[in-house]
């Protein structure tokens, strides 16, 4: 298993399961929509992640543009396949990540950053050299290699991943990623792997979290049967992590188009019949949301506050 992210972003970009070869060093864009240069759309506090990451002063996410996932129900959509985004270099993301903390950040939550992890480990060390103390969170669409994964072990405390599909099919008609099962597979157990070997999870007397993982999932409209078979496979291969199971779906202009099932909001029978589904595994420890779905304050605005200068 290779551990150098440099090796695999160069000289062909395989840092992410897509393997697409792309030459990012001589300036080509890969699938993820990225080239050499990191691009970032948002720095700021954030009130709506789990209460173990926001806490009540909130979470320092840094939202990458570009995303190796194809997903056609994207609610991120602008930065994701839009690729909106400033770019910045390796030294302004310290300095984010240090503006972060100043503002009183829980933690550093670096969203969708598969395809610049060749640049993290230079980044967090200068951080964590210039005062950094915060523990750093890695939140993915779980599209990760086991050995990317393995090769952050080191840097990374928590893992917020997704785990989106259970069926190849879904995936592939959703997602365009027909492998996304089997890849979630081998990243999440290598996530609790590199997890035991720092010791295990870590909660502090507040409830926040310093080391661990969560594992997260969105429910579909119409496809509550492929939710419950996640959540196996999450039981199968990691036991009884904390889960989180969101109501969020909001169709996008697209998805409202088509019409079908992805043209609406999961329905209150679809999400009890997948939170039912976790409690007779046995998950104890399991976050939800309350009420309906399409609530913007899920979503921050895409508009680059905090990435050229502080958010304060
Ligand atoms: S990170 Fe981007 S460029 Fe690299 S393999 Fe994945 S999609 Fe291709």
């Amino acid at each position: 298993m290779p551990t150098s992210l440099t090796e695999l972003f160069s000289p062909a970009c395989h840092l992410c399961p897509r393997r697409c070869g792309a030459a990012r060093d001589e300036g080509a864009h890969g699938v993820c929509g990225a080239n050499d240069t990191l691009k970032v759309a948002r720095a700021a506090l954030h009130m709506w992640e789990e209460p173990p990451i926001s806490g009540e002063a909130g979470s320092g996410t840094i939202f990458f543009s570009g995303c190796s996932l194809k997903c056609i129900y994207c609610q991120n959509h602008e930065i994701s396949t839009g690729n909106f985004g400033l770019e910045i270099s390796p030294e302004r993301l310290v300095e984010i990540m240090l503006e972060l903390q100043d503002q009183g950040a829980n933690n550093i939550n670096l969203v969708t950053a598969t395809h610049y992890a060749h640049l993290l480990p230079a980044a967090i060390a200068a951080a964590r050299a210039r005062g950094l103390v915060i523990p750093i969170v890695y939140n993915t669409s779980g599209y990760e290699r086991a050995s990317a994964v393995a090769a952050l072990g080191d840097l990374v405390d928590v893992w917020l991943t997704d785990f989106k599909y259970a069926d190849a099919g879904l995936a592939q008609s959703l997602s365009h990623i027909k492998d996304y099962p089997r890849v979630a597979v081998s990243g999440l157990a290598q996530m609790a792997r590199e997890i035991e070997r720092r010791g295990g999870e870590l909660v502090d007397e507040d409830g926040l979290m310093k080391r661990g993982m969560i594992v997260r999932h969105l429910v579909l409209p119409g496809h509550a049967d492929d939710s419950c078979r996640v959540l196996d496979l999450v039981w199968q291969t990691v036991g009884d992590v904390p889960i989180s199971v969101m109501n969020q779906y909001t169709p996008n202009a697209l998805m409202r188009e088509q019409g079908g099932d992805l043209a609406r909001a999961v329905t209150r029978e679809e999400y009890e019949q997948v939170l039912d589904h976790a409690d007779d595994l046995g998950f104890t420890t399991m976050f939800w949301q309350e009420g309906g779905a399409v609530d913007e304050s899920f979503t921050p605005a895409f508009d680059t506050t905090g990435v050229l200068t502080s958010a304060k």
